[in-house]
């Protein structure tokens, strides 16, 4: 049977990390694949005593409908969090939404018509990019150096494009590159938005698993005229499988994503939004932010070191000073994806990088995530890995 399907749906594939991972989830499998926070510090116990609590006072608003916007008290705390990142707004600028995810698939719903252009980093976040390509768009891509993108190339892409509608950028710790952008380069890019009216989404699930330096102000920070739409979440701070993440902009723009909103979903869980807006007035959320940083530092710290150890020669990688991968660039004649083949044979994962590029290429680059695995498994998947690059190399 040949249903009738719409045009859109050529552009819809399934992702390649969320087929790896059903691949990946063999426990024998040492899986550098996922980006899933470590599930050991989920906060089991806390979040039962919360949940009591909610259902214990407000147990029958809980199970009611709420409004789109978000769950109020929630959305003050998320005000006063915003401030870590140096941006001051007030809740009618938050819409609660169900993880950042939908937050960018709303973002090119109301940008995007089909050939409408979307700058974005090469490589780029592949979740975004294919919540994108539901709406037709063109991407052209921006070169990345260790400050975030290069300010000509970006601004000859703006120059040289119609359409552009907005900039999507991944400002702290990049998915995948691990890459942050230095704070001329926020300010750069604001200014190039303005002068040439495009909007930014700023995506930022990892701003605050900083382990080296400083937390460093949005790009949001630097917004003059109400064109950066923030993308925030609590699935790297907290739990992914809430699905509970924010959108903070100019209450104008913001009013787009709130009728967006109601035609998608109505609005977000009142229970969840309830539980987490609990856990944050009962709980220390940075303290357990500070939790996570030390594992992850651990983690990475471990996996960088291995890898200067037991990689051959001539294979690049980065250093991230916070979030949760490492990018490796191989010899250009090296395919990431075939070696994703070998390495899986001797029970290895990680995402081979060509799908990070919205316009194909790049074959010679993979994204490992040091968060999930314990210390003993990463020495052990590097090592493998490291026998299988070798023989590749040959
Ligand atoms: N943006 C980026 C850059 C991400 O890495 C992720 C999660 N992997 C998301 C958005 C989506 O996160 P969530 O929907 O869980 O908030």
């Amino acid at each position: 049977m040949a249903l009738n399907y719409a045009k859109r749906m050529n552009n819809i594939r399934a992702s390649e990390i969320r087929e790896l991972l059903k691949l990946t989830q063999r426990p024998e499998v040492i899986s550098f694949a996922g980006g899933l926070p470590a599930p050991e510090l989920f906060p089991v116990e806390e979040f039962k005593r919360v949940a009591e609590e909610v259902l214990d006072e407000k147990g029958t608003a809980a199970l009611q409908y709420g409004p789109t916007e978000g769950y109020l008290p929630l959305r003050e705390k998320i005000v006063e969090r915003m401030k870590k990142v140096k941006v001051d707004l007030e809740s009618d600028n938050i819409l609660i939404t169900n993880g950042s995810q939908q937050g960018l698939d709303f973002s090119a719903r109301i940008f995007i018509n089909p050939g409408d252009v979307i700058i974005c980093e090469s490589p780029s976040y592949l979740g975004a990019i294919n919540a994108f390509k539901a709406y037709e768009p063109r991407f052209v891509e921006v070169e990345t150096d260790d400050e975030g993108m290069i300010m000509e190339d970006l601004e000859k892409a703006l120059k040289e494009n119609e359409n552009v509608k907005f900039i999507y950028v991944i400002p702290d710790f990049q998915n995948p590159s691990g890459k942050t952008w230095s704070l001329e380069r926020r300010k750069g890019l604001v200014e190039l938005a303005n002068k040439y009216n495009v909007a930014i989404i700023e995506d930022n699930p990892y701003g605050e698993l900083r382990f080296e330096g400083e937390i460093l102000p949005a790009v949001k920070h630097f917004d003059t005229e109400g064109r950066v739409i923030f993308l925030g979440t609590f699935s790297k701070i907290f739990c992914p499988g809430l699905r509970l993440g924010w959108v903070a902009a100019d209450k104008e723009v913001l009013n787009k994503y709130v009728l967006v909103k109601q035609g998608a979903d109505l609005q977000s869980s009142t229970i969840s939004q309830m539980e987490v807006a609990k856990f944050l007035e009962v709980y220390d959320i940075e303290e357990h932010i500070e939790k996570l940083k030390k594992v992850y530092k651990k983690r990475k710290d471990l996996m960088i070191k291995t890898m200067e150890e037991e990689f051959p020669e001539g294979i690049k990688f980065t250093n991230p000073e916070g979030g949760l991968f490492t990018w490796v660039v191989l010899p250009k004649h090296i395919n990431a994806r075939k070696l994703a083949e070998k390495a899986l044979e001797k029970n290895v994962a990680f995402v081979p990088g060509g799908s990070f590029f919205p316009n194909g290429g790049n074959e010679n680059t993979f994204r490992m995530n040091y968060s999930n695995m314990d210390e003993e498994r990463i020495v052990e998947g590097i090592k493998r890995l490291a026998s299988v690059l070798k023989e590749a190399l040959q």
